[in-house]
């Protein structure tokens, strides 16, 4: 028989979000709650992408749970295979496993307006019932393939990134990498040593700051687990360090001239080919796109068997890539590094909020969502890492948690409330909301600095970046403001006959 739960919560997904959101409502004295997730296993995007040179590009003490410091990081930026495990240790340490309910798929989640209510059903079969939804699938989930003509006819192995296919031996092959962003210039330097040709497709070409990655001493790891407080000033200075950077991107882009100075000596120290340094040297302000960190990724195209071309791919005859430019390559293996659905998650398609619209179809001219959570005619329904609330420079973990801190105020004002009760976004706040960071964000790095990137939707919109501090965000989201919501109570079924309910009572 199909399965069916009512939980007080539902929590999509079990990434940083989802077992952040997990940990919460345990620290909140909420256990009536589940964790639909998808696969086998927790750890989200740590989890799916195993791509070979997989790392944070964010120094793994600020990129972790303020709650649960990990003495033991073995790097200053970790590999995947630590933060996956940092995640797994996560959900361990707090209890988590019991709520986990793994290889649920959610396919529709439906808003009942007379139970006040969502009613989820997963690819399973299993359905549940939950009085509040928190959507933490997201952003780099789902990972994006362009449409190319005749790919499906390629004869050798094609797969994406975040998908990696283990079994696949590129050893002496000639692969094509398609694409140059944060995956791509990680995986060039790992697979280059072993490939016999390296093709990469590069449409538009990333700045790159060295990264200053080493090992975590003995010596520091046994301080930090005697002394926690210096594990904590370590992520202080970490992030105040950020902080300060912060006023650059969102205000002054002017003042990133030197740091493209710094990337472009990063590139001439290991590019010596003018021809090729030409051909790397991005066109855009730096930080337009997300700034990438390698130390390895140009001396890996330095080398003689690797090949730059500058424009994308267009078509797959065969075994021929044919770019845009014409250039035509044969390979034995394609790889996309194109990215994910950011600002088209699947996800939003398949929420149907109190208007019988869904999620998607509400978002149609681009992502909203009140203080990054809540979308008008979502009741009940938020977002973790939601519309604007990405980070070009530091720690999504930081946003996560204070978007759990504006989760635990909503289900407390619930219960304050009383009874069975829904708070919906109003429409004017969400605008309101909106229109205040579409304001600040004129003046950015991102919607000024002469590129396209994922941050900005099909209309031009940056519906996924942060315009200020962590700081300014975890003032924001510390409580639930009523006032922008509209609260919303069981509709009052019709009163029965005064005498049926006298005879009920006599009955
Ligand atoms: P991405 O930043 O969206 O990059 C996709 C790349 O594919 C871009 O270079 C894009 O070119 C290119 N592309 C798309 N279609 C193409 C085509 N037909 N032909 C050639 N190139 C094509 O994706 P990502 O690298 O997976 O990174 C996504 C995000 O994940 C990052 O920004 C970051 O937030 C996160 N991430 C972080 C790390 C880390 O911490 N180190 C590692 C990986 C990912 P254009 O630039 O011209 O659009």
């Amino acid at each position: 028989m199909a399965q069916h739960e009512h939980v007080r919560v539902a929590v999509i997904g079990s990434g940083f979000g989802g077992l952040g959101a997990a940990v919460r409502l345990r620290r909140e004295g909420i256990t009536d709650f589940v964790v639909l997730e998808r696969a086998d296993s927790v750890g989200g995007t740590w989890r799916d992408n195993s791509y070979p040179g997989c790392a944070c590009d964010v120094p793994s003490h600020l990129y972790s749970f303020s709650f649960a410091p990990n003495p033991e990081w073995p790097r200053t930026f970790s590999g995947q295979e630590h933060i996956r495990a940092y995640l797994e240790h996560v959900a361990d340490t707090f209890g988590l496993r019991p709520h986990l309910r793994l290889g649920h798929e959610v396919t529709l989640m439906r808003w009942d307006r007379e139970e006040l209510r969502w009613a989820i059903e997963t690819a399973d079969g299993a359905s549940f019932t939950a009085d509040f939804v928190v959507s933490a699938t997201g952003p780099l989930s789902d990972p994006k393939t362009p449409d190319i003509p005749g790919l499906a006819d390629f004869p050798g192995k094609v797969f994406h990134s975040a998908r990696w296919d283990h079994d696949a031996d590129l050893t002496g092959k000639r692969v094509a990498v398609i694409g140059t962003g944060a995956s791509a210039i990680q995986i060039v330097p790992a697979i280059q040593p072993k490939v016999a040709g390296l093709a990469l497709f590069q449409r538009t070409p990333p700045w790159v700051m060295p990264r200053m990655d080493r090992k975590i001493s003995g010596a520091e790891r046994r301080l930090h687990r005697a002394l926690p407080v210096t594990g904590a000033a370590r992520r202080g200075l970490l992030w105040g360090i950020r902080e300060l950077q912060v006023s650059a991107f969102t205000k002054h882009p002017g003042e990133l001239g030197l740091v493209e100075r710094i990337a472009k000596a990063n590139m001439a120290k290991a590019i010596k080919d003018p021809a090729l340094r030409a051909k790397l040297t991005p066109s855009y302000r730096i930080g337009c796109k997300r700034i990438l960190l390698s130390s390895t990724y140009y001396p890996a195209l330095a080398e003689p068997n690797v090949d730059v071309i500058t424009s994308g791919l267009a078509e797959v005859r065969g075994s021929t890539l044919v770019a845009s430019d014409g250039t035509e390559t044969e390979v034995d293996a394609i790889i996309f590094g194109t990215g994910f659905h950011v600002t088209d998650m699947p996800i939003a398609e398949r929420v149907v909020g109190a208007e019988g619209i869904t999620l998607a179809e509400s978002w149609k001219d681009g992502m909203q969502a009140l203080r990054g959570a809540s979308a008008a005619g979502f009741p009940n329904f938020m977002t973790v890492i939601g519309p604007n609330t990405g980070l070009g420079n530091s720690s999504m973990v930081l946003m996560i948690e204070s978007q759990l801190n504006y989760m635990a105020d909503y289900l407390r004002q619930l219960n304050v409330l009383g009874g069975r009760v829904a708070l919906d976004a109003r429409t004017s706040a969400v605008g309101a909301w909106d229109r205040r960071i579409q304001a600040r964000m004129k003046r950015t790095v991102w919607n000024t600095g002469g590129c396209n990137s994922w941050y900005l939707d099909a209309n031009g919109r940056n519906t996924t970046v942060w315009p200020g501090t962590t700081a300014e965000f975890r003032k924001v989201t510390r409580s639930v403001d009523l006032s922008e919501y509209e609260v919303v109570r069981i509709p009052k079924r019709a009163a029965a006959p005064a005498k049926a309910v006298a005879e009920e009572v006599v009955g």
